[in-house]
């Protein structure tokens, strides 16, 4: 049998004249709830008083359901008496309550909520919030348009999206917990957790024993805070479970348990497919003291015996070793053999493409790049992912090159060496020279040509621009929250 006990302290803060809070202790019917009502006049304290009455009321069958129908019913009581009352009209309240019902697996917690009052549920030392809030703010959390903390001072934090007595008919949320000794429900109004924070709450909760000493050091707390609005506090300990909580405790217990042991049946057998694999891996690794063993075909062994002599029966077990000593000798000559090949096949590969890496390296190609006849060490193309490297420009232009040499430079000449290059270079500028004198030998003597061999040189360096931009972290700004004057 599960056994509460309950606290409460209600306060009208600093700023208010009146407290249009209401708590809600029923210990008879196991209820427990908070109200906070509003409008003008007496109408706050006329609809919060109205919600608990007919909460306690309508909630003799202790069900989830009758919760929410409870809270439906004061919904449609004060929308009623707001409407009939000139001097009430507009008056709602936010209305959270809790009950000890009978559920399928034995008690159970149901609480409901309209409006920003909350539950809080403390277990194992965790503060959590069980109802969501249905006022603006909470929408602009969920939506993730400001923080939590920007809600707890926004201009707008008081509008509601749902409260009871505002239209004819309301949406209740609810739900329901198994309750474990040791849990602590906290029921408040607004008044306590816009000046308190959760921190707060949750070490007040936890160092206080007392229910009612802990509901009165709350409300102090979000006094001492500001008290900008009515503050309610009321707190439902779960005393006994009925053995619950002993029950899962045992169960987790031999949960642990069987986990432990499934972890170490894991662990044993890891450890011995381990050892296997090495056992496995020993055997197949000739060592230099170990010799290949390999399965005996079970015909070949038949085909064996009966190729003796019947006279040497008696021998066939003899001869049976022998014959397997020589097909592990065989097969340790044929494992050795595909190694040397795998090695040689290895160094023949290593040599090719060494001897291919070395001729490349030596080889030269002349193209035309732009105006310029250019000098290339290595393939046309690259080799194996290599690039050629510029090496230098001849000093003439491709315009200057006379036939057959210009088509042999716009197609691409490769050669084996430096000095084949310098030879082909030698006799292009000769060719140059030799068309250059026979154009003006009417008229000047033909003079020796001076050809530079060119030397190789690097190619000049570009360094590209580089744009540096200004480096800065963005800050994102929140909108700007003023708490209001109180
Ligand atoms: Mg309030």
């Amino acid at each position: 049998m599960t056994i509460l006990r309950s606290g409460s302290a209600t306060h009208v803060g600093q700023v208010r004249s009146n407290n249009q809070d209401a708590p809600l202790v029923a210990e008879q019917s196991h209820l427990y709830g908070v109200a906070d009502g509003m409008g003008g006049h007496q109408g706050g304290e006329v609809a919060s008083a109205m919600a608990v009455a007919t909460a306690t009321e309508h909630t003799g069958e202790r069900s989830l359901e009758a919760l929410k129908h409870a809270a439906r019913i004061a919904n449609r009581a004060i929308f009623e008496k707001a409407g009939s009352d000139p001097d009430l009209h507009g008056m709602g309240t936010t209305l959270v309550a809790l009950q000890l019902i009978e559920g399928p697996e034995g008690d159970e917690i149901a609480w409901i909520n309209v409006g920003d009052s909350r539950v809080y549920l403390l277990r194992d030392g965790e503060l959590r919030q069980l109802s969501h809030d249905h006022s603006l703010v909470e929408d602009l959390v969920r939506d993730g348009r400001i923080t939590a903390e920007e809600a707890k001072v926004h201009p707008q934090r008081n509008i509601l999206t749902r409260a009871l007595g505002i239209d004819l008919d309301v949406d209740v949320d609810g739900a329901s917990i198994l309750p474990l000794a040791g849990d602590r429900f906290l029921l408040c109004s607004d008044g306590l957790f816009n000046e308190v924070s959760l921190d707060q709450m949750s070490a007040v909760l936890r160092r206080l024993v007392d229910p009612d000493e802990a509901a009165s050091e709350l409300v102090r707390l979000a006094n001492e805070g500001g008290g900008r609005d009515n503050i309610t506090v009321v707190l439902v300990d779960v005393i006994d479970d009925g053995g619950r909580s002993a029950a899962i405790a045992e169960a987790q217990a031999a949960a642990i348990a069987a986990a432990e042991a499934r972890a170490a049946a894991e662990r044993a057998e890891a450890e011995e497919a381990a050892r296997q694999a090495a056992l496995a891996a020993q055997e197949t690794e000739p060592g230099p003291n170990t010799v290949e063993v390999e399965p005996e075909p079970a015909v070949a062994f038949a085909d064996r015996r009966s190729s003796l002599p019947d006279a040497q029966d008696d021998y066939a077990a003899v001869g049976t070793d022998l014959y397997a000593d020589l097909d592990r000798v065989r097969a340790k000559r044929v494992t050795w053999r595909v190694l040397a090949f795998v090695a040689a096949l290895l160094i023949v590969a290593g040599v090719v493409v060494g001897a291919l890496y070395v001729s490349q390296s030596g080889t030269y190609h002349v193209r035309v790049r732009g105006e310029m006849v250019s000098v290339y060490r290595g393939q046309e193309g690259g080799f194996l992912g290599i690039q050629p490297s510029f090496e230098y420009d001849m000093p003439f232009a491709i315009e200057d090159v006379p036939e057959p040499f210009r088509s042999q430079l716009i197609s691409g000449k490769e050669f084996s060496s430096i000095g084949a290059v310098n030879r082909y270079q030698l006799n292009i500028q000769s060719a140059i020279d030799a068309t250059s004198t026979t154009t003006t030998s009417t008229t000047t003597t033909s003079t020796t040509s001076t050809t530079r061999l060119a030397t190789t040189s690097a190619p000049a360096s570009t360094v590209p621009g580089v744009t540096t931009a200004p480096a800065g972290n963005a800050t994102t700004t929140a909108p700007g929250t003023t708490r209001p004057p109180g």
